[in-house]
Parts: structure tokens; sequence; C-alpha cells
């Protein structure tokens, strides 16, 4: 803490990793004897940078851009791009150390980063949006590339700010490679990348289901978010015979009594893709629903205290604390999944775990999406370009094996079908071990 003053997310995440190595370090001295430990939690490189850019006014607006390469012992350096006010060094420390982790699970070699900036895309015409992200990769530009760093989308980061950002890299390298992934179909991308982070999400907690001999038919399920996480885990459990209830954004939430239908998730998906809208709008056109405002930060949010089999946690860090992870318990939640990274706070964490609650971290059961931007790698190395029912099938495969490794890793050191010590313990020595192999540098 005293090397990171002021970066309580980063501490956060740091925390929950050291915990749970703890017997690993004790039964492996070699990775004390390395410092392996003090090594992952100092980026390799942190790049901070100025975004210049003009709005539709014709003033010039300044941002803060951030690139932190954290660890490339496994693969070249890969993970999103956030766009949010609230983005600063320790928020992407904090993303990028649960990124090493995550893509070490996929099996895919690669390493681990983040990036981003503190721009608003709300409220900005196109036009704004566009000479932004030109500025942005301009300078990204001289950081990243198909083997070195391969950065992708995160909040505030979907297809279309990617697409600018390719085009500025393209323009300034002449080359047309696979330097971002989520690129549009047709220029590089993959089928399925979209879809892969609430997808995979939702066949995690199938396979947590199936364990119990349970499945998500017929399962009244809370998400949150209506960004591309929420709007396609919502889509998969709708897949699989479920009922989800909630949807939300910064504003609040929206309960469903009747459930989400197809037809209804169709409407979120035009309101937050296309109109750029907010939520309030499904309750004003669906009258099943109702609308309720919660103004951050809250010392709970009501939408955790409904009745439901499974919660999906889909929009943000912390956005589940002690008490409502209390409130789920006491409305008997099975199971937690989290799409988003680090919506619990250790406190809901320990909340959870200790009332039996299945739960899985994000780093494994949302690792969907980055398993599929490997799988969108791949393609653009080969060439050559895959099935949906192909990279869907892939992807699937994925989340079991991810699933089944978390388990094995938990149960090696005694921590039987926990799911956060596993997922630690898992990612921690692929990438430890490849530390040590490749010396003291
Ligand atoms: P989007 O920008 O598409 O959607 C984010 C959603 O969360 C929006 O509904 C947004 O509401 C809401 N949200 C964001 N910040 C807050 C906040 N501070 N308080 C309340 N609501 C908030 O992002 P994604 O769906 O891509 O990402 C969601 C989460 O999933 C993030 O934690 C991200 O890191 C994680 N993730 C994403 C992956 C991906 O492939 N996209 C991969 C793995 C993890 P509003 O519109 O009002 O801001």
């Amino acid at each position: 803490k005293e090397r990171n003053p002021g970066e309580p997310e980063f501490h956060q995440a740091a925390e929950e990793i050291i915990d749970s190595i703890k017997p690993v370090l004790d039964k492996n001295p070699k990775y004390r004897k390395y410092k392996i430990l003090e090594r992952m939690l100092e980026p390799e490189r942190l790049i901070s940078f100025r975004v210049t850019w003009m709005d539709d006014k014709g003033e010039i607006q300044v941002n803060k851009g951030y690139r932190v390469q954290m660890n490339s012992a496994i693969g070249p350096y890969k993970g999103g791009l956030r766009f949010h006010p609230s983005v600063y060094p320790g928020i992407l420390k904090f993303l990028a150390f649960e990124q090493v982790f995550k893509n070490a699970l996929t099996g895919i070699p690669m390493g681990g980063g983040k990036g981003g900036s503190d721009f608003d895309p709300k409220g900005k015409s196109e036009n704004e949006v566009m000479r932004f992200c030109q500025s942005f990769f301009t300078e990204m530009t001289k950081h990243v590339g198909h083997r070195t760093d391969v950065p992708a989308g995160d909040i505030g980061v979907g297809g279309r700010e990617i697409g600018y950002m390719f085009g500025t890299y393209k323009k300034l390298q002449n080359e047309f490679t696979g330097v971002l992934t989520g690129k549009g179909v047709g220029w590089g991308g993959s089928l399925m990348r979209t879809e892969a982070t609430g997808y995979g999400l939702v066949y995690f907690a199938e396979n947590m289901l199936h364990r119990r001999n349970d499945s998500m038919k017929g399962k009244v399920c809370l998400v949150s978010g209506s960004g591309n996480v929420a709007q396609h885990a919502i889509e998969k459990i709708l897949h699989m015979g479920g009922r989800p209830i909630t949807a939300s954004d910064s504003s609040g939430f929206i309960y469903d009594e009747e459930g989400i239908t197809p037809e209804k998730l169709e409407f979120i998906k035009d309101l937050k893709n296309n109109r750029r809208g907010r939520i309030h709008e499904y309750a004003d056109k669906y009258k099943s629903a109702r609308f309720t405002e919660v103004q951050q930060p809250a010392a709970f949010d009501p939408m955790w205290d409904i009745k439901a089999d499974c919660a999906f946690p889909c929009a943000t860090q912390n956005e589940i604390n002690g008490k409502d992870a209390e409130n789920l318990v006491k409305n008997g939640i099975k199971l937690i999944g989290e799409g988003a990274n680090m919506p619990l706070t250790i406190e809901a964490i320990n909340t959870v775990i200790d009332n039996g609650v299945m739960y899985s971290p994000g780093k494994a059961s949302n690792a969907g999406g980055v398993a599929t931007s490997g799988i969108e790698m791949m393609q653009n190395y080969l060439g050559s370009y895959w099935s949906a029912e192909e990279v869907d099938k892939r992807l699937q495969h994925i989340m079991k094996e991810i699933h089944d490794t978390c388990l094995i890793a938990a149960r090696q050191y005694g921590f039987e079908g926990n799911y956060m010590v596993g997922a630690n313990i898992a990612g921690f020595t692929k990438v430890a071990d490849a530390m040590i192999a490749q010396g003291i540098i």
C-alpha cells in the first residue's frame, strides 16, 4: 500500500490474490525466493499521455490516456480499454492485474494489460467520439502491435470505438494486422466476440449448477448493467430457459416481474447500442416493469434485494457491498456469477461464501470475452475465419476447462469447491512458472 498510495481498487484486487495464494507460497518456496508476487504487482510498463481533441463547438478538450502493460510472461499484453470519467491508474492497475490471471486461465498464451481514458462518451456526438478515438490511438499506436500488445473494448468502448481506433492505427502504420480485437465481422473481427463475455458467463454458471445436478432452466435471474456483457448474459439466460427480471445503468434499475423476453431484450439493445438512451425508458414502454432510481454512492442497492435464484452483476466494480450480499443471501440466492470485473467487495465475497452460495470470480466467469479475443487473434494470424458455431463450440469448451481448472486447483490446496481460490492459484502458478523460466529480468 505504501508503494501504491491512493489506489484502493488495486489494493483490493491484490489483497484478494495475496490471501488465496498464501498456501501456494508456503508449499513452493521458490515463488518467495524469486519474489514473484512483488514482481507481479509492479507493471512492466505504465504509459501515461495527453489526449487533445476538438469538440463540435470548436473548443479544445484535454483528457488523460493510459496503457498499463502489466505482465508479458506468457504472451503479448492483452486487455481492454475503458473510457469512463472514473478512470485513473489505480483502476487500470487493478484491471490489468486481474487480467494477467484471467488470461492465464483461458489456456491461450496472452499476457495482461489494460488501458483507457477519463473521457466520458456519454452525451458526445458521433464526430466527437471519432476525433477523440483518433487522437487517443495516435499515441497508443507507438506502444501496441499484434505481437506486442492487443487492446480490446471495455466500459465505454464497443465496436464503434474499436473501429475508429483500428482505422487510425492502419493509417499510421500502413498495415492491416490484428492490433485490436472486437473488430467488425468483415474486417478482421471474429463472429461471436460481441456475445462472448455474457454467453461465457452463463456457460460457466451452467457448469457450476451441473456439478450440483441442477441447470439454468427455470432460474429467476438478477442481471445488472445493460451494456455488452449484461445484454448477452440476458440473451444466454433466455436460451437456457432461465428468466431474467432486471437490468440497470448508472441511473437505476428496472424490475420486470413478467421477465425480460427476447423482444424486450431487442428493445434494450436498440436503446443502449443505437439510441444511447437511459434504462428508465424500458419501464415507460413495458408496463410490467418498474424503474427505481439509485443514486451513487448508496448504502445498498435495492436491486439486490429482490427474490431470485441467480445474480449476475455485469456493470462495474464494487456494485455489491456487504449489505447487498446479506440481502441476496436473505432472499435465498443460490449462485452469483461475476460478469463485471470485481463487482463484489471483499466483505460481500466472504458473506456469500460463508453462506454456501455458489460464487464465481470475474477472472474465471467473464474470461469468455478475452478467450474469444484470443480466438480472433488466432484467426487474424491464420488469415482465415471460423463460423459462429465453431467459435461458440470453442467458447463453451474453454469455459468448461476454466471451470474444471479452478476446481482442481482449489482441491489440491484443500479448498474444495472454492472457485475464487482455485482461479487465483491456477492463474498464479502458470504465470509464476513462466517468469522463473525466463530469468530475473
Ligand atoms: P458497457 O459500457 O457496454 O456497459 C456498462 C454498463 O454498466 C452500462 O449499463 C453502464 O451504465 C453500467 N455502469 C458502468 N459504470 C457504472 C457505475 N459506476 N455505476 C453503475 N452502473 C455503471 O461495458 P461492458 O458491458 O463491456 O462491461 C461491463 C463490465 O464487464 C465491466 O466491469 C468490464 O470490465 C467487464 N468486462 C467486460 C468485457 C467485455 O468483453 N466487454 C470482458 C470482461 C469483463 P451507464 O450506461 O449509465 O454508464
